[in-house]
C-alpha cells in the first residue's frame, strides 16, 4: 500500500521537526522557497544559541502568551523532549544560566542543522529548495513556483511553517497572510516582539555609551521588576530584561498610552542602604562610582537624565539610581525584532495546530499567533508545534 503524502512549506525548525517525525510513516516533501534550508536557525547560532529553555510544566507554559492548545502541546513535547531528539541526533546538550539550554561547547549551529538535515535524508524526506509558496488555486490546492513555472502541490495532508514576519533575509516575510485571509482564514498583522525600544533621552549620552552594556539591572514598566541586563543603543535599549517587557509596551503603545519605563541600577541595594551611602559628609559626584559601587555607564545614564544641581545632590543621585525614568516612544522596526506576534490567529486551529475550517491543513512555529520571550522557548515553541502537528497526523492516517 502506498504511504500517504505529506507536504511541508517552509525550511524551518518547525517544519524540520515535523518532517523528520512524519517520515516514518509518509511520503514527506518540503518545499523551502530559498537557496537553503534553516537560515533564521543559523543566525539565532550567532548569539547565545538557546535551543530550549530547561522549564517543564507550569513553567514551561507560564513563559508564553496563553492559549489551552498551545499549553497542552507544551505538556506533549517539552524541553526534556526536544533535549532528548537533539540527543538522539548526536546533539548533546547542558544547562546554563537561567535555565537555557545550549549545545555542548565544541558544538556549532551548523553542525546542529547537519546533523538534523541528514536525518531527514536518511529518513528518505525530499526536499525541494528554491521552490516558493505562492498561494491557492480556486479548489484550495496549495500552488508553488519553481524557475517561472508554477504547479499543484496535491497531497493527503499541508503543513505550513512560513515563519514570523521578521528578518525577511532568512526567508521569513508577510507575503503569505494574504493567502490565507484569501481562504477566509484568520489572519492578524505581524507586530514586533523581542527587540529595542525607542526612548526620548539625551544624544550626547547614546552616542557615547551606545553598545555599553549595564549589567545587573532591573526594569520595570507597570508591575513586575525584571532582573537582567541591558545594552545602550543609539536609539534607546536592547537586550533580556527589555524583551520580556515588549508585550506591555506593545499593549500600551497601542492604547496610545505615555510609556514610561523605570530602571533599577542598583537592584540588590535598598533604597535606605544607598541614601545612606548618600548621607556621607561632603560626598562628590567624582566619589560616585567608588562608594555606590556603580560603572560610569550606569553614572552617567543617571546623569543625562537630571540637572547638574540634582546630579551633584547625592540624595538625588541615589533616588535615580534606584529609579531612573525615560519616555518609550516605540518599538523598533518588525524587520529587527528577535520574533513577531501575529500571523494564524489560535482561533483558527485545532489542538494540534490543525486548520478549523481546512483540516487537511496544519500551521507550525512562528507563523501562528503566539509570544514567548527569549531564552529558548522560541525555539521550543516551534519544535513543540512542529511535533504535535506531525504526531496527529501521523495518529489520523492510522485509524
Ligand atoms: C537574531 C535572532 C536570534 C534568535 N535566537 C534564538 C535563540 O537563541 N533561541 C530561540 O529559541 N530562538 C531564537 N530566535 C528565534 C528562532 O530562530 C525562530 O523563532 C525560529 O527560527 C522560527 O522557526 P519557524 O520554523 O517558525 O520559521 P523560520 O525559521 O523563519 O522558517 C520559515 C521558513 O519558511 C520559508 N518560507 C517563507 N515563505 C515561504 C514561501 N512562501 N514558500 C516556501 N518557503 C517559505 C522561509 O524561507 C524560511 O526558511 C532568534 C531569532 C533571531 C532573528
Amino acid at each position: 500500500m502506498s504511504k500517504p503524502v505529506v507536504a511541508l512549506f517552509g525550511g524551518g525548525p518547525a517544519c524540520l521537526i515535523a518532517a523528520f517525525f512524519l517520515a516514518d510513516q509518509c511520503e514527506v516533501h518540503l518545499y523551502e522557497k530559498g537557496k537553503s534550508l534553516g537560515r533564521k536557525f543559523l543566525v539565532a547560532g550567532k548569539g547565545g544559541f538557546n535551543l530550549t529553555n530547561s522549564a517543564t510544566g507550569d513553567s514551561l507554559e507560564e513563559a508564553y502568551s496563553y492559549h489551552p492548545n498551545l499549553a497542552k502541546a507544551l505538556n506533549e513535547f517539552d524541553s526534556t523532549a526536544t533535549r532528548a531528539w537533539l540527543k538522539n541526533l548526536g546533539i548533546e546538550t547542558f544547562v546554563g544560566s537561567s535555565g537555557r539550554v545550549f549545545p555542548e561547547k565544541e558544538i556549532k549551529p551548523a553542525f546542529v542543522l547537519t546533523k538534523i538535515k541528514e536525518a531527514l535524508v536518511k529518513k528518505g524526506v525530499q526536499v525541494h529548495l528554491n521552490h516558493e509558496f505562492v498561494g491557492f488555486n480556486e479548489e484550495q490546492i496549495p500552488l508553488i513556483t519553481s524557475n517561472n513555472e508554477t504547479k499543484k502541490v496535491v497531497a493527503n495532508h499541508c503543513i505550513f511553517g512560513l515563519g514570523g514576519g521578521s528578518w525577511s533575509k532568512t526567508g521569513s516575510n508577510s507575503k503569505w497572510l494574504t493567502y490565507f485571509a484569501a481562504l477566509g482564514i484568520k489572519t492578524i498583522p505581524f507586530q514586533a516582539s523581542n527587540c529595542g525600544i525607542e526612548l526620548t533621552w539625551d544624544p550626547i549620552f547614546s552616542e557615547k555609551f551606545n553598545g555599553t552594556p549595564l549589567k545587573n539591572i532591573a526594569i520595570k514598566v507597570d508591575k513586575d521588576w525584571r532582573k537582567g541586563e541591558i545594552l545602550v543603543t543609539s536609539y534607546g535599549f536592547e537586550g533580556n530584561a527589555i524583551y520580556p517587557s515588549v508585550p506591555e509596551i506593545r499593549q500600551q503603545l497601542m492604547k496610545g498610552q505615555n510609556v514610561e519605563i523605570h530602571i533599577d541600577l542598583k537592584p540588590h541595594n535598598s533604597l535606605d542602604e544607598l541614601l545612606i551611602k548618600a548621607a556621607q559628609n561632603g560626598l562628590k559626584s567624582a566619589d560616585y562610582s567608588k562608594v555606590f559601587k556603580v560603572e560610569r555607564g550606569a553614572i552617567e545614564l543617571v546623569k543625562s537624565i537630571l540637572t547638574k544641581s540634582e546630579f551633584t545632590d547625592p540624595t538625588c543621585f541615589a533616588k535615580t539610581l534606584k529609579m531612573a525614568t525615560f519616555k518609550v516612544n516605540s518599538l523598533r522596526p518588525l524587520d529587527e525584532a528577535i520574533s513577531t506576534v501575529g500571523g494564524i490567529s489560535m482561533e483558527e486551529v485545532t489542538t494540534a495546530f490543525a486548520s478549523l475550517k481546512f483540516p487537511q491543513f496544519s500551521f507550525v512555529g512562528e507563523m501562528l499567533d503566539w509570544d514567548a520571550p527569549t531564552g529558548g522557548y522560541l525555539l521550543q515553541g516551534c519544535f513543540t508545534t512542529g511535533y504535535v502537528a506531525a504526531n496527529r497526523i501521523i495518529d489520523q492516517f492510522n485509524n
